[in-house]
């Protein structure tokens, strides 16, 4: 049999991650190339990359820095156990991350991927109060909206029904809270809304007298609202939350997937709000993204539960083959490296007022119906098609994309993260084949 003969197609073979499969064979973006800005498809076409990959290749593409990291450890030493091994790359990254965070945030656990980080961290929550003798602490609140990657324990505190819908019972004991953003209020705001964030919190407060605060476990939220389509919370959003966590021992879980490693122009959004969470969940900007890779960053307090409890804490019965990865450590640390010596982040702070500029220069726009941004990153909600969700922003997408420019459509938004070291000339390029798209769709 050769290797067609059982397919009519190839692009059969590989069932594609949250694409139609029968969409994409009609209409195939294929990648072959990719250096700096710019990806270089099968057919020769460059592509000016808006949204960093998948919000994760934050210095571009193919940096020499890091191929040649990579290329190194592999040739040093390709793979050794994690499991009661350790290499010291991996002591040294986890410092280095350790280091970029708040307060007593100081102990990090490796994954993967980002959906592995949030897991681990819903594992982490329950197992901190089970081993401080709390072990009827085990509900977890997500939030209506919410995207925190594709585990169950993900899917469950997750808030986007798609990804919940197929997928049984999930969970037990999961509530959600609010999804703390209001179009007819907040539509084209630049940055935070200024509302009152109780607003979109005193639902936690009812939930929590609800179930008593001794069945609750954790709190999970993005700090900025990514997949869901880019919205922003309310100024103050974070720290309330973490005042009212803190009042009744529940932990606080920030999913930093996305904002970390300076999509807001700072290392991280605990930074940004100046907020301290219990657990923090990382990946993507961890290492620019050349090999997966994910993280956990725990509070002492959760760590000491575990390592130093008094009871069965003596480790975390927990871990994956591939933590702490060698060629993803390599990667990391070289990424690390480069987010210091090349001012990344001091580019986002100092090019977000231009972004804000380009990208609300979209208000008034056909079918632009809200404009909202933070930092590198942006939303478009574009208006719905009679009752096709999502179909005429699919139409925005891939008419940015036959306009040369890779951004994401989600639903009705339309969502930008250009690369971090973007300059002016990267952002009117992608704001402008958006405009000219949503001039061409009907
Ligand atoms: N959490 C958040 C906030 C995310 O944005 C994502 C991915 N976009 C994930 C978790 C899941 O990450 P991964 O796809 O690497 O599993």
């Amino acid at each position: 049999m050769t290797d067609m003969s059982k397919m009519n197609n190839r692009l059969d073979a590989f069932w594609m991650p949250f694409t139609p499969n029968a969409a994409f064979k009609a209409n195939p973006r294929l990648m072959q190339f990719a250096s700096g800005f710019y990806y270089t498809t099968t057919e020769g076409r460059q592509i000016l990359d808006g949204f960093s990959g998948l919000w994760c290749s934050g210095i571009g593409h193919g940096h020499p820095k890091i191929t040649e990291a990579i290329q190194k450890q592999a040739a040093e030493m390709d793979y050794s156990s994690p499991f009661n091994f350790g290499h010291p790359k991996a002591f040294e990254l986890a410092e280095v991350i350790a280091n970029q965070f708040p307060g007593d945030l100081d102990h990090v656990f490796f994954t993967n991927s980002g959906s592995e980080s949030v897991d681990t961290a819903l594992k982490m929550a329950i197992g901190y109060h089970r081993m401080r003798g709390e072990g009827s602490r085990t509900r977890l609140i997500g939030r209506v909206n919410g995207y925190h990657g594709v585990g169950f324990g993900g899917i469950s505190v997750g808030g986007m029904v798609n990804n919940r819908k197929f997928f049984g019972s999930l969970l037990p004991g999961t509530d959600h809270m609010p999804f703390p953003y209001d179009p007819t209020v907040s539509a084209f705001t630049r940055g935070e809304p200024t509302e009152d964030p109780m607003k979109y919190l005193a639902e936690l407060e009812t939930m929590i007298t609800l179930h008593d605060p001794s069945t609750i476990a954790a709190v999970i939220v993005e700090p900025v609202v990514g997949s869901a389509g880019m919205f922003v919370p309310p100024k103050g959003y974070l720290k309330r939350l973490r005042d009212i966590t803190k009042k009744h021992g529940i932990l606080l879980i920030c999913d930093e997937v996305i904002t970390g490693f300076g999509r807001l122009g700072t290392p991280n959004a605990a930074t940004y709000f100046g907020v301290e969470p219990d657990i923090i969940t990382l990946a993507k900007g961890i290492n620019n993204a050349a090999v997966p890779m994910g993280a956990v960053v725990a509070g002492k307090h959760v760590y000491d539960a575990f390592i130093n409890g008094t009871q069965a804490g003596v480790e975390f019965f927990h871990g994956y083959t591939y933590s702490a990865h060698p060629l993803a450590v390599a990667s990391g640390l070289a990424a690390q490296a480069v987010y210091k010596e090349e001012g990344v982040y001091e580019n986002v702070q100092a090019k977000a007022a231009y972004f804000e500029e380009a990208v609300h220069s979209l208000k008034g726009e056909p079918f632009v119906e809200d404009v909202r941004n933070i930092g590198f990153a942006a939303g478009l909600t574009i208006t719905q098609d009679g009752d096709k969700i999502g179909a005429r922003a699919a139409a925005v997408f891939q008419a940015t994309y036959d306009n040369g420019v890779m951004v994401r459509a989600n639903g009705n938004t339309i969502a930008i993260a250009p690369i971090l070291t973007s300059t002016e000339v990267e952002i009117d390029r992608i704001v402008d084949a958006v405009k000219k798209a949503v001039n061409t769709v009907s």
